[in-house]
C-alpha cells in the first residue's frame, strides 16, 4: 500500500511513513477538491476500496476547520443525530447517509483510534485532548490506501469531457473518471472558506439553494440596540422562530444576540421575521397572577432576579413598566407582562454575517443528487459531499456528522 504524498510546488512527496520520494502520476480514480472533514472522509473510504486518489486543497494544512472546532475539542458527533435536526430544501435528502453512517461508526473509528473523548450536554461528544486527534484520525485512514494530498495548490481549471474531469492543480494536470466537490461554504473566510463549491456546480449545470449565513449571531438596531447595554449577560431561555424552538443560553452582545440558542434558531430565522424569547421558561402562563396572590409586596424585577441574572432582570422589569410591588397591580396588567416574558419579539436587523458564522445553510441543491451515492444526477461522475451540499445541522456535532456520513456515502460510490 503506498503512503499518502503531498504536493509542494511541482514535486510529489510522501506524507507519512518512508523517505520523501518524487512521483509523477497524474491519472487518478478520484479527485477531490477540499480536504476538510467530508474531503478527507471520502478519500478514506474510497482509498481503503482500493481506488487512487488525490485530494487537493488550497490551504496549506488539511482540516483547518476540524482544528478550530469544539473550541479546540471538536465536537465530533452528536448521539441523537437525525434527519430532523438537519435543514434541507428536501427533510428527506439525508436520511440515507446518516442512517448508513451513523454517530455510533464514526465513534468506532475514534475508538480503534484510541482517542479519549467524553460525552457532553444534549448528546455532544468531544475529544479529551485536542481536535488535532481527528484530523490525524483522518490522515492515517487515508494512509490505509492509495491517496495523496495536494495542498496549498490553488485549482486553477476543472474541465469535463470524455467522462473524464481534468483539473489544472498549481502547475499540473491530473485526470480522473470522478471529481468530488467537498470545498464546504464561505463561513469564515479567514480559514480559506470560498464559494467555490457553488461556482464551480453551476458550471455543471446544477441548481443552487441561495446559501446564507447560518449558526450566527444576530444584530440589533433601533430600539432594541438598547439592549447592547446588557453585553455579557447570558441566562437559559427558549428561542423560537416559525415552529422551531431551542432551549440553551442565550447571551446578549455588543452587537445583539448569541450563545447557543441564539445561534440554533439563526438556522431558522429568515430576514424582517422576529423571534420570541422565553425568559421564563420554567414558569405556568399565569405565574405573576399566582405570584401575586403569594406575596403580594413582590416585584417583577426580584421575581425574576430568581432566576435571570440581576442586570437582565432590571432591563426586562423596566420595559415591561412594571416596577410596583405586584400586590398594586391589576391581574389584566400581569397577565399581559407574562405573556410578554414567554415570547419577548426581537426583530434582528441581520447577522454577523459568514466571518461569524459556524456554517453556511443552503448550497448544492438536494435535487441534483443521488441520497445514495452524493452523484449529480445529470453529470455521472461528479459528486459534492459535506457543507457544499444544501444539508444543515442543528449546532452540536451534527455538522461533522454530516461531513462524515456524506462523505462515507461517495467514498462507497466512487
Ligand atoms: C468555528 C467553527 C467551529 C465549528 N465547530 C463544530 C463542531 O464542534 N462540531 C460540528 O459538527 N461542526 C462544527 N463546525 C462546522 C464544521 O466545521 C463544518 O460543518 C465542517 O467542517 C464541514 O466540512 P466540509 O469538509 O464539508 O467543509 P470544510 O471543513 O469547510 O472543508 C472545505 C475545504 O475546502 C477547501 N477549499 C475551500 N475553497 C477552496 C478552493 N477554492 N480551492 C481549494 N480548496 C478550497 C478549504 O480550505 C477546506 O479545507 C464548526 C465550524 C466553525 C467555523
Amino acid at each position: 500500500m503506498s503512503s499518502p504524498t503531498i504536493l509542494v510546488g511541482e514535486k510529489r512527496y510522501a506524507l507519512a511513513r518512508g523517505s520523501l520520494r518524487p512521483a509523477a502520476v497524474s491519472e487518478y480514480d478520484a479527485i477531490v477538491l477540499g480536504a476538510g472533514g467530508a474531503g478527507l472522509m471520502c478519500a478514506a473510504v474510497a482509498g481503503q476500496r482500493g481506488r487512487r486518489v488525490l485530494v487537493v486543497d488550497h490551504a496549506d494544512r488539511p482540516g483547518k476547520k476540524i482544528l478550530i472546532s469544539g473550541g479546540g475539542r471538536c465536537n465530533f458527533t452528536n448521539l441523537h443525530t437525525a434527519p430532523d435536526r438537519y435543514l434541507s430544501a428536501n427533510p428527506h435528502f439525508a436520511k440515507s447517509a446518516l442512517g448508513r453512517y451513523t454517530a455510533h461508526n464514526f465513534l468506532a473509528l475514534v475508538e480503534k483510534h484510541r482517542i479519549a473523548w467524553h460525552e457532553k450536554a444534549l448528546g455532544q461528544l468531544f475529544c479529551d485532548g485536542s481536535a488535532r486527534q481527528i484530523v490525524d484520525l483522518l490522515l492515517d485512514e487515508c494512509a490505509q490506501g492509495p491517496v495523496e494530498l495536494a495542498l496549498a495548490q490553488p485549482i486553477r481549471a476543472v474541465e469535463h469531457a470524455d467522462a473524464r474531469f481534468r483539473v489544472t492543480v498549481g502547475a499540473r494536470e491530473v485526470v480522473a473518471p470522478a471529481l468530488v466537490i467537498a470545498t464546504g461554504g464561505p463561513s469564515i473566510p479567514k480559514l480559506g472558506a470560498t464559494g467555490f463549491a457553488y461556482d464551480l456546480a453551476r458550471r455543471f449545470g446544477l441548481k443552487i439553494v441561495e446559501p446564507r449565513p447560518a449558526l450566527v449571531p444576530l444584530t440589533l438596531g433601533g430600539e432594541e440596540a438598547l439592549f447592547r447595554t446588557l453585553s455579557g449577560v447570558a441566562a437559559e431561555v427558549v428561542a423560537r422562530a416559525g415552529k422551531a424552538s431551542f432551549r440553551e443560553a442565550a447571551l446578549f452582545t455588543h452587537k445583539g444576540l448569541s450563545g447557543p440558542a441564539i445561534l440554533q434558531i439563526s438556522s431558522y430565522w429568515r430576514h424582517r421575521e422576529p423571534i420570541a424569547i422565553d425568559f421564563a421558561p420554567d414558569q405556568p402562563a399565569d405565574w405573576l397572577l399566582n405570584l401575586k396572590r403569594q406575596n403580594p409586596r413582590t416585584t417583577l424585577r426580584s421575581a425574576l432576579a430568581a432566576t435571570l441574572p440581576a442586570r437582565l432582570a432590571e432591563a426586562l422589569a423596566e420595559r415591561v413598566g412594571l416596577e410596583r410591588e405586584l400586590g398594586n397591580v391589576p391581574d389584566t396588567q400581569l397577565r399581559a407582562s407574562a405573556d410578554r416574558l414567554h415570547a419577548w419579539p426581537f426583530h434582528p436587523n441581520g447577522t454577523e454575517g459568514y466571518a461569524k458564522a459556524e456554517v453556511t445553510a443552503g448550497g448544492i441543491s438536494t435535487a441534483e443528487l443521488s441520497s445514495q451515492t452524493m452523484e449529480a444526477r445529470r453529470v455521472p461522475g461528479l459528486y459534492a459531499v459535506g457543507e457544499a451540499v444544501d444539508v444543515t445541522g442543528w449546532l452540536g456535532g451534527y455538522n461533522f456528522q454530516w461531513a462524515w456520513a456524506s462523505g462515507w456515502a461517495a467514498g462507497q460510490a466512487l
